[in-house]
């Protein structure tokens, strides 16, 4: 059975990636499409056999609640946006997929768990990464012992972002809809992969952040910030993330045996491992998957057998009250525990 996914939010990751990636689904599949923009919504849906009169706008889309066709509801908005609408989707009796980061605040995080939780409806929030076959290789090779303990891991994630030049990155410099800066974007793929390979929860972070405050894409969200953090078994991580160097999408994992480097490790495609050890480096033969359309298919098959999603809203508060001990890190200049 194939349950039906309404997408709020047409914008670059929905169009380019993840509308695309329903093709190979096996149990989700697009039915409604909500837009600010009627002509780019009717255009959407003739290209994906959307039935027009399941085309909603932001004021409407309350009424979703009265169409059955609609079983999930997948937000890609702005991060700012993903509290309101997860909130008015439970509250309509559907069941929530969101994208990453979760929200913009941990206050906000908890209203969405609760409405979801009060609707009696599923939340996931959208960690393509934890769904894509490299990662999981990592993870699995990982707990079998295959690097021996592992000791530490350093995660680098960075691009240029251009609101002048990519309308996608226009929100991502404002605070209110972006909640922050790098960290929030691209750094969290850092942060979220330190825990799903160790399978740990840091219990200590410090930080220091750099912006050009001259720059005016760095008016109101920060550029570079560097973190580490402390797990409960002794690992170290240490992580980068940056809105003003080249494309780096990376991490590394050491342990006492061997490391493992995964690079790029959360591209959408065309990720590469190598593994090393004193007798030199292998590249294991994986085979590449669709993350997107293994991560719809997890959440539909969550709802039709009443499963708990692997990246609940938990997961993706977490996340962001890690975020914030960041930042407090970053801004008082002190280790702040966890
Ligand atoms: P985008 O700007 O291209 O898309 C956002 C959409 O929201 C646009 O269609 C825009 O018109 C709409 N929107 C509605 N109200 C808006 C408002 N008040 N201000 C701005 N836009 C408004 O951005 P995107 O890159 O597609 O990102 C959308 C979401 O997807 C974000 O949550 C982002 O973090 C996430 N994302 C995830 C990945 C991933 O790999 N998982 C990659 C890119 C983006």
């Amino acid at each position: 059975k194939k349950l039906g996914f309404a997408i709020v939010g047409l914008g670059k990751f929905a169009q380019e990636q993840m509308m695309p990636a329903f093709k190979d689904c096996k149990h989700a599949r697009i039915t409604a499409l909500v837009s600010g923009s009627p002509d780019k919504a009717k255009k959407l849906a003739t290209e994906y056999g959307v039935d027009t009169k399941n085309i909603y706008s932001y004021d409407n889309f309350d009424s979703i609640k009265d169409n059955p066709a609609v079983d999930v509801v997948y937000i890609v908005l702005p991060v700012g946006m993903h509290a309101e609408y997860t909130v008015r989707a439970a509250k309509a009796g559907k069941h929530v997929l969101t994208e990453k980061p979760m929200a913009n605040t941990p206050e906000d995080c908890q209203k969405m768990i609760d409405a979801c939780k009060k609707a009696n409806v599923k939340l996931m929030v959208a960690y393509r990464a934890q769904y894509e076959p490299f990662n999981l290789e990592a993870i699995a090779r990982i707990r079998k012992g295959e690097l021996g303990k592992v000791m530490q891991i350093t995660a680098d994630h960075g691009r240029i972002v251009d609101p002048t030049g990519d309308k996608a990155d226009t929100w991502r410099v404002q605070k209110k809809l972006a909640g922050g800066g790098s960290l929030m974007d691209l750094g969290i793929y850092s942060l979220n992969a330190t825990r799903y390979l160790t399978g740990e929860e840091p219990v200590e972070v410090t930080a220091l952040e750099m912006s050009d405050k001259a720059d005016p894409r760095f008016k109101e969200v920060e550029d570079r910030i560097h973190f580490t953090l402390r797990f409960p078994s002794g690992i170290l991580a240490t992580c980068t993330s940056s809105y003003s160097t080249e494309g780096v999408k990376r991490y590394r994992v050491f342990g006492d045996k061997a490391w493992l480097d995964l690079d790029p490790a959360t591209d959408y495609y065309e990720h590469k491992m190598v593994i090393g050890d004193k007798d030199g480096q292998q590249q294991p033969k994986i085979k590449e998957g669709n993350q997107f359309a293994a991560e719809l298919d997890h959440m539909a098959e969550c709802v039709l057998q009443n499963k708990t999603p692997k990246t609940p809203g938990e997961e993706g508060l977490k996340d962001v009250r890690l975020i914030m001990a960041i930042y407090e890190a970053a801004r008082t200049g002190k280790k702040v525990k966890v």
